[in-house]
């Protein structure tokens, strides 16, 4: 790879990258390849980017707590929806969508549920999965679920 300031060629190291481009705060990267340029150019090269958000979204679908708004909105945006489409398709006003993504209001929790199932069935997850997993939701809003991937989980699949 050459580097897109100055032309330079570069060799990339492994490390770890806080992946804020999937628009969550708590996604780190693990043994990703990153360049890095004497002249200040930093590249961090993410391979495999569908394979990587399955797997973050994966993680948020067997989530125990009710999704937060970052998470809401990563799994809309990974479904391809705008806001108004995923509010038609979830049976909700428009609104609803904004106050969730931004916080204001929790997402309820048979719609927190529903979401999921959406997103299950729009992906092809198996839903029995989800299944087992819903009973042992807690009810109350939460925290960002924190995710910690490590390259190779990703470049596999
Ligand atoms: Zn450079």
């Amino acid at each position: 790879m050459r580097c897109p300031s100055c032309n330079a060629e570069l060799t990339p190291k492994l490390g770890d990258h806080h992946y804020t481009e999937s628009g969550m705060d708590n996604v780190y990267l693990h043994q990703v390849e990153i360049f890095e340029c004497t002249c200040g150019e930093l590249v961090v090269s993410i391979p495999n980017l569908p394979a990587l958000h399955d797997l973050i979204a994966r993680n948020l679908l067997s989530k125990k707590s009710l999704l937060s708004g970052q998470e809401i909105r990563f799994l809309r945006k990974n479904l391809g929806l705008t806001a108004l489409a995923l509010a038609k398709v979830l049976g909700v006003n428009n609104a609803t969508i904004s106050r969730w993504e931004h916080d204001e209001h929790p997402i309820q929790e048979p719609t927190d549920r529903l979401l999921r199932l959406v997103y299950a069935l729009h992906k092809g997850i198996p839903a029995q999965d989800l299944l087992r997993d819903f009973s042992e939701i807690q009810g109350q809003p939460s925290a960002p679920v924190k995710i910690d991937l490590c390259a190779k989980e990703w470049h596999a699949a």
